[in-house]
């Protein structure tokens, strides 16, 4: 991931290496392609704007310290400003003064909301926490499976619904869809019972926003009034990413963002654009299908590999 924005951020800075000191004109020509690296990148458009408005003035002004040359100086103000768009400093999860911490996934279908409940499970176990999962996806056929045999994995429980059974005009029995809200409601009263520290609540998405899924995400929300709502989001999915962030905000809320696949090799730039645009942290970082595939997300040190 990035690694084409990488390759043209760095280039950008090589070109100014052979300057001894950077007039105004070589200052926007540099800005200029640090705007055409973003866009190429799919960063959205409003937060390219401030990025490049603010490493503009700031390379401008002499604020920078005196040791640096003048590329090491836009380097250093283009890594600020990453860091800043990324979230600034490190937000740690947040923890219920009285247990269980409850901590809601959502995210559209495929973001990969399940493999998360089960790397943030792992990770929280390592940290000494008891958590439970709870499989409060009941829209997706594999879901709960999914979810039994990720929790295996991490060496975590799972609280699943019982599938039940309805009877078809035809006679035939199928398993019914059953209640997410009453599953995670259910699996809230059994972390209390059974004195799990932390609750994950897995919960449906669709492949595209809709109004239901919005509703239904925010009725468990309701129902079990989570310390965090973690928003899944594939950083494969380019420009969507942003309208995505937005729809999320608006029907469920979410207090931090966690990019998915950023071990794909997709652009990427949406993905940075999301803790900025949403005003959200992003708190993890999934780096592929394994359980360890896991990272706290650094703002300074994303940022780092970017300019690397
Ligand atoms: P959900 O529908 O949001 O629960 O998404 P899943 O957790 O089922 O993930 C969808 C697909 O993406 C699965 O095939 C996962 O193995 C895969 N996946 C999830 N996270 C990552 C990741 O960080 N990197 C890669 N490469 N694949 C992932």
């Amino acid at each position: 991931m990035f690694a084409t924005l990488s390759d043209r951020l760095t280039s950008t800075f090589k070109n100014l290496r052979t300057k001894g000191r950077l007039s105004e004109a070589d200052i926007d020509a540099t800005v200029r392609e640090i705007r055409r690296a973003l866009l190429d990148a799919d960063v959205a458009v409003p937060v390219v704007r401030e990025f490049t408005g603010k490493v503009r003035e700031r390379a401008l002004s002499s604020e920078v310290s005196g040791a640096l040359n003048p590329a090491q100086q836009v380097v250093k103000v283009v890594n600020d400003e990453l860091i800043s768009v990324l979230g600034g400093e490190q937000r740690p999860l947040r923890f219920a003064k009285t247990p269980p911490t409850v901590i809601l996934l959502a995210g559209l279908q495929g973001a990969g909301k399940t493999t998360l409940a089960g790397k943030l499970a792992r990770h929280l176990r390592e940290k000494g926490h008891t958590p439970l999962l709870v499989a409060a996806d009941l829209q997706r056929p594999n879901a709960v499976t999914q979810l039994q045999v990720v929790g295996e994995r991490a060496g975590v429980p799972v609280f699943a619904p019982h599938p039940g059974t309805q009877e078809g005009s035809d006679g035939s029995l199928t398993a019914a869809p059953g209640d997410p809200v009453a599953v995670a409601r259910d699996g809230l009263a059994a972390a209390r019972t059974r004195q799990h520290d932390v609750l994950i609540v897995d919960t449906a998405g669709r492949l595209g926003v809709d109004a239901e899924m919005m509703q239904q995400a925010a009725d468990i929300r309701d129902a079990v009034d989570p310390d965090e709502i973690l928003f899944v989001i594939d950083a494969m999915i380019g420009q969507d990413a942003v309208a995505t962030a937005q729809a999320f905000a608006d029907g469920v809320g979410f207090t931090g963002v966690v990019l998915s696949k950023l071990d794909g090799d997709a652009r990427g730039g949406a993905a940075l654009s999301v803790a900025s645009v949403t005003g959200r942290p992003i708190l993890f970082a999934s780096t592929g299908e394994k359980l360890t595939d896991f990272e706290v997300f650094h703002p300074d040190r994303m940022a780092g590999r970017i300019l690397d």
